[in-house]
């Protein structure tokens, strides 16, 4: 087990065509002994790049990785204690499943057969695939064959994982079933751990902390929660929180955000908090917009169904202000609560759930406030 450290790290490709790709641009971040990061972002953003660096299989262009205080910059990938598990299970067809996990310590260590051996029989009870051991890869189920590349990785007792979108082949269901035996499984064995994913769900829910990269560049690292409710930027705040959250262009004039189809009257309190800046935006997730029935309160406008998404728990709302051109947005609202398109109701965004962000720059200048945050209490 060991902290892992990145410094700086970046990597240009050079391409004839494009000239200077730069994929990672100066990545800082510090994975704890035994923490599950996830490494999050969209399609081209440097995820997987920043992965392959870590296992020595790409170069660094400049800055530094680090393994407890050694630095692995220079090591072959071999030398590094690390295992990668990847989309493809890449497992050898022609060997059996024995043969798969006890392959790259046969290879790679000088462990007698019968220490190998028990190191596959001890990962193949520990995934529930003991009595597949003899079978070939094809005769396994993608789930199954999952199960054997994570094996693989765990008989090498690394001090780091490295996975790659391990649960992207799997049906909605396994991957679900397997999110949860994954997170388990790392608890358990207590080795820090790198997740390479497109799915926020696996990154919510699995993660001690979401690393979201865009452009090459780290937007922030940070516990789920704290990505989804304080968020550092627009980018983070958009990408995390599924249907995402909406965004607003307004214009601060004294203490009200004026926008193209509403005005919003800030307290003196969050006034305050914006110094003096002036072009905003203003960020509501849908899930803090109130379908209300009077529309008299402060902070409520009229709006107008577009479409409704049954989720059964839950509804998703489109709707615009009322209005031609009125902006679109979405609301969400329990899925006990029929609501129709077509309809015409009054919303409500509650000041202490608005998150403003500078315009210009996308920071985040104020977050929600979590004051109303609930604990659930034990029965003791
Ligand atoms: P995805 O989610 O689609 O897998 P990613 O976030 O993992 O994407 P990377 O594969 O790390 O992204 O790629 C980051 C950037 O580097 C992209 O712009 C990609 O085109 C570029 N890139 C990756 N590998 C190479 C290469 N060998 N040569 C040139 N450019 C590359």
């Amino acid at each position: 087990m060991a902290q892992l450290t990145l410094d700086d790290v970046t990597k240009i490709f050079h391409d004839d065509d494009e000239g200077e790709i730069v994929a990672v641009d100066e990545v800082s971040v510090d994975i704890e002994d035994g923490e599950f990061l996830c490494v999050v972002g969209p399609s081209g953003c440097g995820k997987s790049t920043t992965l392959r660096m870590i296992a020595g299989l790409e170069d660094i262009t400049r800055g530094e990785i680090r393994l407890g205080n050694e630095i692995i910059n220079d090591q072959p990938p071999a030398r590094r204690n690390v295992a990668m598990v990847f989309q493809s299970y890449a497992l050898y067809p022609h060997m059996s499943i024995r043969g798969n996990m006890a392959f790259g310590l046969e290879q790679s260590t000088n462990m007698s057969d019968d220490e190998i051996q028990a190191r596959v029989d001890e990962a193949a009870d520990l995934l529930g695939i003991d009595d597949l051991i003899d079978r070939k890869p094809g005769e396994l189920s993608g789930g199954q064959q999952q199960r054997v590349a994570l094996g693989r990785a765990i008989v090498r007792d690394p001090e780091v994982f490295l996975m790659d979108e391990p649960l992207a082949n799997l049906d909605a269901k396994l991957r679900a079933d397997m999110r949860t035996e994954l997170q388990h499984l790392q608890e358990d064995l207590d080795v820090t751990t790198v997740y390479v994913t497109h799915d926020q769900t696996e990154a919510m829910t699995m993660s001690d902390r979401i690393a979201i990269l865009n452009d090459g560049k780290l937007q922030q690292a940070a516990t789920p929660l704290e990505c989804y409710h304080e968020p550092n930027n627009v980018f983070v705040a958009g990408f995390i929180g599924e249907p995402s959250m909406n965004f607003f262009d307004v214009d601060r004039q004294g203490s009200t955000l004026v926008a193209d189809d509403f005005e919003y009257d800030l307290s003196d309190r969050v006034a305050r908090e914006l110094g003096d800046r002036t072009d905003l935006t203003l960020g509501i997730r849908p899930e803090d917009i109130e379908v209300v029935a009077d529309g008299s309160g402060t902070h409520t406008y009229q709006g107008v169904v577009d479409v409704v998404e049954p989720r059964g728990n839950e509804n998703t709302v489109h709707m615009q202000f009322e209005g031609t051109d009125g902006t679109q947005f979405i609301a969400t609202v329990d899925g006990m609560r029929n609501i129709d398109g077509g309809q015409h109701v009054t919303v409500a965004f509650p000041e202490e759930a608005i998150h403003l962000f500078d315009a210009a720059t996308g920071e985040a200048v104020r977050n929600r406030e979590l004051g109303s945050v609930e604990k659930v209490e034990s029965v003791v």
